[in-house]
């Protein structure tokens, strides 16, 4: 029997979980009326410091079929996703936001795409209603930029609303890396891919938790996580500043020579800022990178769950989780 999973992460939605309820039971309801398939939700509540985590306790006994990871704490959403990944059990992964801006309709889609052969199906944002022309014109950068800079053929406009299948589950579960840039990921592991074009709903409750610091987070995880390309740079602006310094230091000594010198503080001044900036720039991009490898050195457990609901398998409730 083919199972389906649902993965939504959610982080204080409680306004918002009773019509996500709705949609997608009447989704699930419907791929199994259609076909003798069955559908599983994996809700991952995220560390909800309001009443989602009574919520989703509730919507696990009005409807088995939804089963509950409540994490420790707040792990971010790319950890909440691959949390939920790891906790699914289907052949096919489907993973979508809680707040419903992506319309849950469309894994009937996504379903069809992967009966065709097609092992990755990500939907890709035609038009964006009810965003601030802020996060549209940062989020057009954003795309464009990693995808630049990483030379990686992740897909522009597409976030993480995607079903993937087993083949595809299990090889990007067995990436272990702790900064975890997931499209990108995807994009890394292969199969064959396809993207879905839709038009992206508005926020209907709540309001968006992807702060600018954590949109930054997520911007240099895309581009650290995938190439060296800041260090690269680092050096090429350290290889020009020893050429105009090596420039410099001619007609100094030429001045010299022909005793022309005169005061020369402001000069001297922006060329001490300029060099002390570049230089501290170069080791804050060295540092960013040293970071990360202290914390894949450490190889802790990407997440902890606090308590499950609903997995026959009893040895993974409560019990320590981690990738791979
Ligand atoms: N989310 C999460 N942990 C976080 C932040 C967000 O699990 O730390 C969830 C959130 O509940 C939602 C999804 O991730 O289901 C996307 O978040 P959001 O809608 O705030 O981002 P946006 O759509 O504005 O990019
Ligand atoms: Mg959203």
């Amino acid at each position: 029997m083919i199972t389906h999973s649902i993965v939504i992460p959610v982080f204080n939605e409680e306004e918002g979980l009773q019509r996500l309820f709705d949609r997608v039971k009447n989704l699930a309801d419907s791929i199994e009326k259609s076909s003798d398939e069955k559908c599983e939700v994996i809700l991952v509540n995220d560390g909800s410091k309001d009443r989602s985590t009574e919520i989703l306790d509730q919507i696990h006994t009005m409807d088995s079929r939804f089963k509950i990871v409540h994490l420790s704490r707040n792990f971010g959403h790319q950890i909440a996703i691959t949390a939920g990944t790891e906790w699914a059990q289907g052949q096919t992964v489907t993973v979508m936001d809680a707040d419903l801006q992506d319309p849950p309709e469309l894994i009937h889609e996504f379903i069809k795409k992967w009966r065709e052969g097609f092992e990755v199906i990500y939907a890709v944002r035609k038009t964006r209603v009810g965003e601030t022309a802020f996060k549209l014109f940062t989020a057009k950068l954003f795309y464009r930029l990693v995808r630049w800079i990483t030379k990686m053929d992740i897909p522009n406009d597409a976030g993480d609303f995607r079903l993937m299948d087993r083949k595809v589950v299990n090889a990007f579960l067995s990436l272990p890396e702790r900064h975890r840039y997931v499209r990108g990921l995807i994009s890394w592991v292969g199969f064959r891919q396809v993207g879905v074009f839709y038009d992206r709903d508005e926020r209907l409750t709540g309001q968006t938790n992807y702060t600018l610091k954590k949109m930054i987070k997520l911007a240099f995880d895309g581009i650290a996580s995938f190439s060296i390309f800041p260090l690269r740079l680092a050096t090429g602006v350290g290889f020009f500043t020893s050429a105009v310094a090596f420039l410099g230091v001619i007609y100094t000594l030429f001045l010299s020579a022909t005793h022309q010198t005169i005061q020369g503080w402001t000069s001297t001044i922006l060329v001490v800022l300029f060099i002390g900036g570049v230089q501290l720039l170069a080791l804050g991009v060295i540092g960013e990178y040293l970071g990360r490898m202290f914390d894949e050195v450490r190889q802790r457990p990407l997440y902890f769950v606090g308590k499950a609901m609903g997995f026959e398998r009893d040895e993974r409730k409560i019990s320590p989780s981690k990738v791979a």
